[in-house]
């Protein structure tokens, strides 16, 4: 596998908020948008195959770029439309009123909704609206309640009363009637398999299915202009989602996969839920133009929605040939899926759920079932792509399997990959293909052993020990590249990675090749350096800071987000620094200045000049020293002391940066434990930070090397008396800590 080198575009700008969000892809603010005005023409046409996303083709259409978008999910298709129209925050309130004006059992619906989630404060007795109530998973009803009281000032989370009690009976005397109506729009759509209804159902308290079933048939029953009514969709689709018990308490941020009840969740009181659900909504100020094929946008900028199976090869051909791709891709996720079949039947009815219902009859959401859904989405490309036609994707949140199943979904739609780039810290892989035409992706020649010079490059490349996490992507990675694939990738042997993995395991044993070093400070608690010495690259994080301290002499000041670009566009594959290594490099050597903190220049005592003096400072402290004990100085650095007999004392290393690991070889064997490495206190943390990720740096330590600081090592030669054994004693006394980050450091 030879690949070029591409660049990591950081997430500088984070995340889009979007309806549904915690079950779609991360949408990154930027990255899609950086890649495409570094690469491919505005006026160009592009494409999304997958639509796993709303955000990135309305990102592209923004910035003038056309853009054909598979209509794929159905609620995601909607999300789309909805955002891209731009409606304001009135319109919603607007269509909210009507909806609300209207009458349920003598009452407004505005009045009986409310009353669902009142609650009397037991400060002043006054009726509240509640903020939600807390349940235990299992339990058939919440056991406490959470309130700000503004009467009287009250607030947090509260028994339940009786008032509350007698709330919830009520609801359970409507139990029967809600869930026949929840399930009729639903079932009527699948003929015989529920797939999955109960159990989506079972995500729902009685009160917030009283709550949507209400919604729900009073806006059937209204009549309203289709743009009313579509904005009242979208709060109601906002709300089933908040109203299900996928909410953990104490709130935590996740983004559920499956349907798992969390053991503690938050029963949200939909009321107020729906005052604040048109945030999501409202996020563009002008309307982003959306049209369905064949209908075309103007050549400014906008998004056609196509259909899979029902788009002509020479009519888009001729029309609007894409001449790049855009992937984000998903994860296998069983919960969205279930929920998209539940909540398209209550926003449209039966007829939408039957078109769901054949995509959805598998329930194994798995790595096979990833590869085969993303190959029919990528297929009908392959022939409306110009041959070398690039494409850029990205992993969120990926797993080795899934990578795997993306990678060979990915080869069987003639798609080369032309590199990738990782930060694991951000948990996204960044990949870039072309697009060859069908035959020459098929004359590969197959390998069979790939994972030891795939470990090996891998380890040669970073020139530290690698993490399991690292060897398992780059093993399914060779794999993915290198696996005979069928016709039909959900052909593919359910158990194949599980057998890759026996043979992965094997390389990672074989005592020959590696060793095995334990490290509680990577994840997995695991690291492997080669047995034997080879050739490496200079280690990662010594050229990372190298680097960094390049940037800081040849800048003035630079932020530590121009600092992350330049850093991200250096480096390649599986070797993209962390942002924490970044911004530890620029601790150690950097401060902000004085007036814009956000800048950060070079300290005046790690110019150059000053770095150098400061090491001939410290030679003449260790000269001093020595004279002070008795000893004979030897050398400048490495400087001995030695007794009258010759016997080396001390040996002391002397480095200005961070950049120790060159010593290990330099240091004679038996003198190890007489071995001192003495460096500024300003890297203090970022030496720490080294040893920790490197098990094999911090075996070498472990032999017998002590560390030492410039700082202390004044404050030793500043004591009057001085002695051998208390030198001993001092030179223990000021160890590395794994400090929390400052912005100042002394020297
Ligand atoms: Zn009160």
């Amino acid at each position: 596998m030879e690949m070029s080198v591409i660049a990591y575009i950081p997430p500088g700008s984070g995340y889009a908020a979007l309806p549904l969000g915690r079950y779609l892809p991360p949408c990154l603010l930027g990255v899609f948008l950086r890649w495409l005005k570094e690469n491919i023409p505005q006026d160009s046409w592009l494409i999304d195959p997958l639509g796993a996303d709303p955000f990135t083709a309305i990102e592209a259409a923004k910035a003038g770029y056309r853009i054909l978008v598979a209509r794929s999910n159905p609620l995601i298709r909607f999300v789309l439309e909805v955002i891209a129209s731009a409606p304001k925050e009135n319109d919603f309130r607007s269509a909210l009123n009507v909806l609300m004006r209207t009458k349920i059992s003598g009452e407004t619906l505005i009045k009986h909704l409310q009353q669902l989630y009142e609650t009397r404060c037991s400060g002043c007795n006054q009726l509240v609206q509640v903020n939600g109530f807390i349940w235990e998973k299992g339990h058939d009803q919440p056991h406490r309640r959470i309130y700000n009281c503004p009467q009287c000032g009250q607030k947090g989370d509260f028994p339940l009363s009786q008032f509350d009690l007698d709330l919830l009976a009520r609801m359970e005397a409507q139990k029967n009637k809600t869930h026949a109506r929840a399930k009729q729009r639903i079932a009527l759509g699948l003929e015989g398999g529920g797939f999955g209804l109960d159990e989506a159902l079972g995500c729902y308290p009685d009160r917030s299915l009283y709550f949507l079933m209400t919604f729900i048939n009073k806006l059937e029953g209204l009549s309203l202009p289709p743009e009313q009514k579509r904005l009242l969709q979208a709060l109601l689709l906002s709300i089933m989602d908040i109203g299900n018990n996928l909410w953990h308490w104490p709130e935590k941020p996740s983004r559920p996969l499956i349907l798992t009840t969390p053991t503690e969740f938050i029963e949200q009181n939909l009321w107020l839920a729906l005052q604040e659900a048109s945030r999501l909504w409202t996020i563009l100020n002008s309307p982003v133009i959306v049209t369905r094929w064949p209908e075309l946008p103007p050549q400014t900028g906008g998004i056609c929605l196509y259909q899979r199976s029902k788009t002509d090869v020479q009519e888009l051909i001729t029309q609007a040939r894409p001449q790049a791709m855009l992937a984000n891709f998903p994860r296998p996720n069983q919960a969205f899926l279930t929920f998209t079949v539940l909540w398209s039947g209550w926003l449209w009815g039966v007829q939408a759920v039957q078109h769901l219902h054949t995509a959805l009859e598998n329930r194994r959401y798995d790595w096979r079932w990833l590869a085969g859904s993303l190959q029919l989405s990528l297929k009908p490309v392959d022939a409306w792509l110009p041959v070398n036609a690039p494409v850029f994707g990205i992993v969120s949140e990926p797993t080795p399997s899934n990578l795997f199943g993306t990678l060979t979904a990915a080869r069987r739609s003639s798609l080369q990959l032309k590199g990738l780039a990782f930060r694991p810290a951000e948990h996204m892989f960044q990949l870039e293909w072309v697009h060859q035409s069908e035959k020459s992706a098929m004359n590969e020649i197959i390998k069979t052993d790939f994972y030891r010079p795939a470990i090996e490059r891998a380890i040669y490349q970073k020139g530290e020990p690698i993490n399991y996490e690292e060897v398992m992507y780059i093993c399914r990675i060779a794999h993915a590249l290198d696996e005979e694939l069928p016709q039909n990738l959900l052909e593919l042997d359910e158990d194949l990675l599980d057998k890759q993995l026996i043979q992965i395991k094997n390389v990672l044993q074989d005592s020959n090749f590696l060793i095995t070093y334990k490290n509680p400070h990577v994840p997995q608690g695991n690291q492997w350096w080669p047995t034997k010495p080879i050739n490496f690259e200079i280690p990662l994080s010594n050229r990372v800071e190298n680097s960094i301290l390049d940037l800081l002499q040849k800048n003035k000041a630079i932020s530590v987000n121009q600092l992350d670009q330049v850093i991200c566009s250096t480096y390649s594959g599986l070797c993209i620094p962390s942002l924490e290594l970044i911004r530890i490099c620029l601790e150690s050597y950097a401060e902000p200045l004085a007036d814009q903190k956000e800048l950060w220049h070079i300290r005046m005592e790690d110019e150059t000049i000053n770095r150098a003096e400061e090491i001939s400072k410290t030679v003449n402290t260790l000269k001093f020293l020595a004279v002070k004990l008795g000893y004979r100085v030897e050398g400048e650095n490495p400087l001995t002391w030695q007794d009258k007999e010759g016997k080396v004392i001390q040996k002391f290393f002397i480095i200005g940066n961070g950049i120790f690991s060159p010593l290990f070889n330099q240091a004679e064997k038996d003198l190890i434990l007489k071995s001192i490495l003495i460096f500024p206190a300003s890297r203090s943390r970022l030496i720490l930070y080294k040893l920790r990720n490197n098990a094999f740096w911090q075996s070498q330590i472990d032999l017998g090397w002590r560390l030492l600081k410039m700082r202390h090592l004044r404050k030793i030669a500043q004591q009057v008396e001085i002695t051998s054994a208390l030198w001993e004693v001092q030179l223990n006394a000021d160890p590395l800590l794994w400090d929390p980050p400052v912005q100042l450091q002394i020297l």
